[in-house]
Formats: structure tokens, sequence, C-alpha cells
């Protein structure tokens, strides 16, 4: 049977469904192959193509040429050992985030547009550089004590969940620069403002990365250090091609699943009426996407409420390439973290939250960035020369009016993604968290994974990875196969054998100094 046509037959019987091809999935179902090459196995997918969060598209860039960007989930980290791994069994290569250079900041209330060269990012002030670094440290020390397996076993958890982290920010931090600083990277890391999202939920995330400094930084094995040579897309059709395009129908949303006592066999239909059945399920889809089957026997009463109330966040996503990379040659970077700057056109601010460079492979001069959270709902309201007229002017206040000139410019709202429905990832809202130990646990013959259900970089490919890893193990383990060494991967610490980004403490060491010379000066003249 080709790929993307409907089995022939009205009900087919399987061992194994696999519902969803993300990363996820297909890593479930590659894993479950692995393990026994003879298992009757079909994946179900809505879309008409793979890899979910992951689109790596040909950008048209002027004179008849064409260039491959990411345009979904694209940077991956060396503390990311899950996705590294299936990354060098597909023969995958990767290279560094292009990092040198100055970097520009517009934090603050008065939206003024400042650079720097050092780590010490330019709040406008001493003191927002030590406050920042003060809620870095507390982040930490909290995130390091909370599970992401069950974050409600933290002796604090009640407390850290009836908080949203704009509370947690402003309780920790009075400057305007540190809390715009920490909304940039909340809007981008999560696709969702500080008010919308539980402070537990926020540090048990970062737990799982191994650190808050991880999900923010490019430098050494930070969220954003390493890119994939011919983008991430291409894992899922190299997984696919492993699996067997045979056994992968796409274009088939699943509406219902049904098991009962009398049968041991799960029945999973589609839109189309199509008919599936097997022994056991691997459902691979996001949070918000499982509130739109029906599910008989229905979901379990914590498992409903927490699907219901894991919302996913908005990022709009911009490649915008250059016949040249102007940036580097006036020393920029390409890194820009912004507040979005004062109130256009409507809009509570302008569009910017991170941009970085994004120059691929091929050498095509490109830079990268996300309007997010609320303002990426706001901008959404705007057309689309309307926003792309709103990023270059703002691009240009930060680097020079060369960047007015792209040769294209082209943008992908995931809101609008059908069965996605948003991105980065599926978060929690306060309140929502003494649900969340429910996440992995089977559902009867029904199994779960997906980026969101990881307990090693969650919302991430790698984590998708893990959790596609664990899933399987799951499965193969009732069938009867030695998963040891599965389970070893699968259920890997996040902390272990992991150093952070860069040092904390050389952060302030400037700070430091600074402080000493000044105390020696008062100490000399006026004591
Ligand atoms: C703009 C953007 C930037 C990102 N940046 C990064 C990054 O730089 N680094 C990083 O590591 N991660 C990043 N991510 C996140 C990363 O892409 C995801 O964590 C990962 O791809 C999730 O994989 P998944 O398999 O868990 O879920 P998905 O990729 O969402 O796969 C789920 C699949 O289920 C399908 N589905 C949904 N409903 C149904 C249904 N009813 N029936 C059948 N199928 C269904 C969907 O169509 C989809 O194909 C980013 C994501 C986005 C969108």
């Amino acid at each position: 049977m080709e790929e993307g046509k409907s089995p022939n037959k009205a009900t087919e019987e399987f061992d194994v469904i696999v519902i969803g091809c993300g990363l996820s999935g297909l890593t479930a179902a590659y894993e479950i192959l692995k393990l026994d090459p003879n298992i009757n196995l079909c994946l179900l997918e809505a879309k008409d193509r793979l890899g979910g969060r992951t689109l790596t598209n040909d950008i048209d860039i002027g004179e008849g040429q064409k260039a491959s960007f990411d345009l979904g989930g694209q940077w991956v980290a060396s503390s990311q050992p899950d996705i590294l791994e299936i990354l060098e069994e597909l023969n995958i290569e990767t290279y560094p985030q292009f990092i040198d250079g100055t970097k520009v900041m517009q934090v603050g209330h008065d939206n003024v547009i400042r650079t720097y060269k050092s780590d010490i990012p330019s709040l406008g002030s001493y003191w927002g550089i030590i406050e920042l670094q003060l809620f870095i440290w507390k982040a930490e020390r909290l995130a390091k004590e909370i599970s992401i397996e069950d974050p409600y076993l933290w002796e604090q958890a009640q407390e850290y969940d009836a908080m949203t982290m704009e509370t947690f920010v402003k309780n920790s931090a009075r400057t305007q620069g540190v809390r715009d600083t920490i909304q940039a990277a909340c809007r981008s890391v999560i696709g969702a403002d500080l008010d919308r999202v539980s402070a537990l939920f926020f540090l048990a995330y970062a737990n799982s990365a191994g650190g808050v400094m991880k999900l923010l930084m490019a430098t050494e094995n930070g969220a954003q250090e390493l890119r994939v040579k011919g983008g991430t897309q291409q894992i899922s059709e190299i997984l696919a091609d492993r699996i067997g395009r045979k056994n992968i129908h796409l274009e088939q949303p699943v509406a219902s699943i049904s098991q009962s006592d009398e049968s041991d066999l799960v029945t999973v239909k589609t839109l189309s009426e199509m008919i599936f059945r097997a022994k056991h399920v691997i459902v691979s889809i996001p949070p918000n996407c499982i509130t739109h089957i029906q599910f008989s026997p229905p979901l379990s009463e914590d498992r409903r409420l927490l699907m219901e109330n894991m919302p996913v966040g908005h990022l709009t996503k911009f490649v915008i390439t250059y016949d040249k990379t102007y940036w580097r040659e006036k020393g920029f970077s390409g890194e820009v973290v912004s507040n979005g700057g004062g109130p256009l056109l409507g809009c509570s601010t302008g569009p910017l939250s991170v941009v970085y460079d994004a120059t691929n492979d091929k050498n095509v001069p490109a830079l990268v960035g996300f309007i997010a959270g609320r303002p990426g709902v706001e901008w959404h309201r705007q057309t689309a020369a309307e926003r792309r007229s709103a990023v270059l002017n703002s691009l240009s206040d930060c680097f020079g009016p060369w960047a007015l000139q792209p040769t294209s410019f082209t943008e992908k709202i995931w809101a609008d993604e059908e069965y996605n429905g948003g991105c980065p990832v599926s978060f929690g809202v306060p309140g929502i968290m003494f649900t969340f130990g429910i996440l992995r646990r089977p559902h009867g013959r029904i199994h779960w994974c997906g980026t969101e259900t990881s307990t090693h970089w969650a919302g991430y490919l790698s984590g998708a990875v893990q959790s596609g890893r664990r899933a399987a193990s799951e499965v193969m383990k009732l069938r009867g196969k030695n998963v040891i060494e599965l389970e070893k991967l699968a259920f890997r610490k996040p902390y272990a054998d992991q150093s952070p980004p860069y040092s904390l403490p050389n952060l302030l060491t400037p700070v430091i100094v600074v402080l000493a010379i000044a105390t020696a000066f008062i100490a000399v003249y006026f004591l």
C-alpha cells in the first residue's frame, strides 16, 4: 500500500497502532520495529505530511533560487542525547549556531535599543544585571528541586502552582528591564506570556532541560546551540523510510478510540470512517489535540482536566533572507532580545521577541525570529503586509537600514496549522499541576507519547524522541520483549553528567569587580 492511501479493507487488525506522525510517534514506531521487525504496525496521521511541528520548506529567495529553512523546530544541543543519537543513527549532521559579535537588547520602560558584546545582557543598569542574576539563581535552585515526573510531590508545589510566572517574577525582580527579559524568554520558549503560565509548570519544565539557563542559551549545552544540516523535517522522512511507507496512512485524522473488557483489541476510527484495530495503541498527539478525540471509556477526570488545561503556545516564526550577512559585516551576531518596543498599529507592542542568525548550511544569509505570546496573537489580527513591514522596520531600528531590503520574507503562523493549532508546546496554567503525574500513565491499552510527556527536554525535539522511546518500551515490555537497553535511554535523568551552558558566577564577575573598585575608591577618598 502506498503512503497516503487508505487501506482497502474497511477494518484492519494490527499489533500496534501509532497515532500521529511527528517525531515522537515515528520514533516510537522505529524503536518498536528495531525490537521486533516482524511486528504488524501501522501509523495514522491527520495531515498530508510527516513531521508535525517540524517543517522544512524550500523558500524562493529571488532570481530563480530556492533555499531550505526550518519553519518549525530547528535547534538541538549537546545536552540532548536522545535527538543527537537519532541524528547519528540517521547520518544527519549538525553545525553550530552563529553567535559571534554584538548582541541587541530592547527592554525596560524606555524601550531603548542597547547593544552588548560579552555574556552580560544590556539591561541599562548594573542593578538590573544583579537582579537578573539573583532571579536566575533562585529559579535554578527551585527548578532543581522539582521533578517533571510529578511536580506536585514538591513540598511547595501548591504555593507555586497557585502563582503565575508573572507573580513569581514580580516578587523576585523590580527592574522593568529584568521583567521584560524574562517575558521575552517565556514568550519564545513557551509561546505564552508570563501571566498565563503556572510558576510550578515553568520550573518543572526547566528541570526537564537541566536548568533555566539551558532553555535560554545558544552556547554549549543551551537549547539554541546547534542547527541540523538539511533541516529537521528530514528526520521524520528518514524514519518513515526505515519504518516502511506502506505502514503509514496520511490524511487519516483519528476521531475516536474505544476499548472494552470484552475484547483485547482497541478500535480506532478516523474522520473518514476507516476502522483500525490493534492490541496496543500509542497516542503521540499534543494535549490540545487529544481533547478533540472521543474516548470510550472516557479518560479519567484527572487526565481530562489536564488535557483541557494545557493550552498550546502561540509562535509566528519568520525567516528573512538577504543577499549578504550584513549584520556580521557590521559586527553583529544577529541576536536580538526585545520587549517589542512601544505600542504599534493597535497592538500593545511591536512584533519582535527574539531574533537569531539563521544562515543555513549552504551559506544563504538569513535571520530568524518569533512574534510570540500575546504580541503573536495581536499581530495575527494584522495583515501579512503589516506584519512584514513591522518586523523589517524593527530590525532596521536594531541593525540599520539594510534590514529593509531582504531577498525574501517567509512567515509561518503555527496557530493556523490544522492538527497543531499553535506551538511550540502545550503548557500548564495555574491550579492544574496536581493532575500532571497522570500525563504518562497508560489508559488501559492506550499509551502516551509526544514531547509534552517527556521527562528530558520536554517541549523539544529531544523530548519528542525520548517520549517515543518510552512509549515503545512500555508496549514492547507488555509484549514480552527485553527492553532493558531502551528503558535506559527512555528514563535518563535531566541533571546527570551535564555542566551548565556557562558558569553563572562568571556573569557577575565584572559587576563584582566594578563594585569592588567603587568601594575601594570611596574608602580611599572619603573615609
Ligand atoms: C515554530 C517552532 C519552533 C520550535 N523550535 C524548536 C527548536 O528550535 N528546538 C526544539 O528542540 N524544538 C522546537 N520546537 C518544538 C518541536 O518542534 C516539538 O517539540 C516536536 O516537533 C514535537 O514532536 P511531537 O511528535 O511530540 O508532536 P508533533 O510534531 O506535534 O506531532 C504530533 C502529530 O500528531 C498529528 N495529529 C494531531 N491530531 C491528530 C489526530 N486526531 N489524528 C491523527 N494525527 C493527529 C499532528 O498532525 C502531528 O503530525 C519548535 C516548534 C515550533 C512549531
